[in-house]
């Protein structure tokens, strides 16, 4: 009998003058097998016969993005935003993982059936890589060790209103024993399981209520108002005095207020396991600058002024702020309430997964940061605060070849045409902006080429 032959798979490399690596930005040559990256070599090292080699000269070659921030809205609100449409645009927009948000779905993922209902609804539908947060609320903690060992990556609550009757928010004292059963948790390589936290409270909000009762709700200012920086403080204090307690990692989702930035810089300082992210919109737009009317800008918390805007990018310069996520949360178009332009009937949430590469890479460059940068903020921490370090997240032997070419000169101007998301509402409509998604491989695969998708459908439920 003869011995079995071994066939290995056939080597692809593929090489720029500019790869983004943990070590830096320099020449090299990506050698990539079975969907991995075998080697990272010498630029002139293209391998042997037989091997395909991809060379895209002076452009970019940095890690995908990993997005640990997108509300996917399916099963059950599937007209707002959906896993076919988002996973495609997050193809074109050089996101390879993406992690999907608890909430906005019917059923939320705040069980082990939810979680299963979720997987269920994204199978064969993703062009990229997607991977799922859980959510604490009221009276589920006895499903959270379930559903890690079922595979979530972690899991997200609320302190204040959700804006959906499905997810409820929690209080002190329920939150306290959910990070107390999270805490010892530990995923397959041992990255804790983190408790991410929207932190706004009630309190401040309620208290400055009543003042503005009658104030015109088209006004931008009306709606800044109604969701003060107090309200991201005192959350920050709460998440801060339960991970002291606990011993729970956490994880501020989406801050803005720069006032409580002392208090993320102290939990660092103590030693906490407590991190926060924040958001392009947050650090690309300013809230003198939106128009009356214009709903495509409310968020929660809101977008701050101009002073705010730099104290976040000087956090982040830091490291007091680890990292960016897009925070993705589409709607319908009607309930964005746009032709009254009312801020307090709208839908909050800014719609823009696509273009979030594009858009800190703008106001990155601009204060003089590189892509190195911009890779820690947006692949190498987000994954892993899901647990994906090793895999993704970085150009290195043994991580998936996921690989963005990126033209990091090219300007664009942002048309509705160009949008893969359901809905083409979004506030980034008609801003300059700077770097472009030139292709996008998943596991060394070409999945988008110039803003259109080439491969559908090879995305994996991590
Ligand atoms: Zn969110």
């Amino acid at each position: 009998m003869q011995p079995p032959i071994a066939i290995l798979a056939p080597m692809r490399v593929i090489r720029s003058r500019h790869v983004v690596t943990p070590a830096g930005i320099a020449p090299a040559a990506i050698h990539v097998r079975d969907g991995e990256i075998e080697r990272v070599a010498a630029w002139d090292d293209v391998g042997g016969a037989g091997s395909e080699l991809d060379d895209v000269d002076d452009l970019v070659i940095m890690p995908g993005v990993v997005d640990t921030h997108v509300h996917l809205n399916e099963p059950g609100r599937t007209e707002w935003e959906g896993f076919s449409t988002a996973t495609s645009a997050a193809a074109v927009g050089g996101i390879t993982t993406l992690v999907d948000m608890p909430l906005n779905s019917i059923p939320p993922t705040t069980s082990r059936e939810g979680f299963a209902a979720k997987r269920g609804a994204a199978r064969g539908q993703c062009s990229v890589d997607v991977g799922f947060w859980g959510g604490v609320v009221p009276g589920n903690a006895g499903e959270l060790a379930g559903m890690v060992a079922d595979g979530v990556r972690g899991f997200k609550c609320f302190l204040v209103d959700s804006g959906v009757a499905e997810f409820g928010w929690v209080d002190e004292d329920s939150l306290g024993p959910a990070m107390g059963i999270l805490a010892p948790l530990r995923h397959v390589g041992g990255t804790r399981v983190p408790l991410l936290v929207h932190a706004e409270v009630i309190g401040p909000i309620d208290a400055v209520a009543a003042s503005l009762r009658d104030a015109n709700p088209r006004r931008y200012a009306t709606y800044l108002a109604s969701r003060p920086p107090e309200a991201e403080e005192q959350a920050i204090e709460l998440a801060t005095r339960l991970c002291r307690a606990t011993g729970a990692r956490t994880h501020i989702v989406h801050h803005s207020a720069a006032s409580a930035l002392g208090r993320l810089r102290d939990a660092r300082i103590e030693g906490l396991p407590l991190s926060a992210e924040t958001c392009p919109h947050y650090l690309h737009f300013v809230a003198e600058r939106i128009p009356d009317g214009a709903t495509p800008f409310k968020c929660a918390p809101p977008i701050r002024d101009a002073a705010n805007r730099e104290a976040l990018w000087a956090a982040l310069a830091e490291g007091v702020l680890e990292l960016v996520a897009s925070d993705h949360s589409p709607c319908s178009p009607n309930l964005k309430a746009l032709e009254h332009g009312d801020f307090v009937a709208a839908w909050g949430g800014v719609s823009g997964l696509q273009l979030a590469l594009s858009v800190v890479w703008t106001e990155a460059h601009a204060r003089g940061h590189t892509l190195v940068d911009v890779v820690r903020w947006m692949c190498e921490r987000p994954a892993a605060l899901a647990g994906f370090t090793g895999k993704k997240g970085a150009i290195a032997a043994g991580h998936d070849a996921d690989l963005v070419v990126f033209d990091p000169a090219a300007l664009q101007t942002v048309t509705p045409e160009g949008i893969h998301h359901r809905h083409r509402v979004t506030p980034y409509a008609g801003e300059r902006l700077r770097g472009k998604v030139i292709a996008t491989y998943l596991r060394g695969t070409c999945v988008a080429r110039d803003g259109v998708v080439v491969a559908g459908q090879l995305g994996e439920l991590l």
